[in-house]
């Protein structure tokens, strides 16, 4: 017999987001940033070099 696991969704968007400072578009936790999340502001290198 199959059991039908209908409880609550569990997306892998489970993980802490952020707003970039340079783009102001939301960026999700990576592991290379395990370490350094709490200081991350910008969603790549490309916006951390580009803030104006
Ligand atoms: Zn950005």
């Amino acid at each position: 017999m199959k059991k039908n696991a209908n409880g609550p969704r569990r997306d892998k968007t489970d993980l802490p987001e952020k707003i970039c400072a340079s783009c102001g578009l939301p960026f999700s936790w990576r592991k290379k940033w395990a370490r350094t999340w709490d200081e991350i502001r910008y969603c790549s290198d490309r916006c951390r070099n580009a803030r104006k």
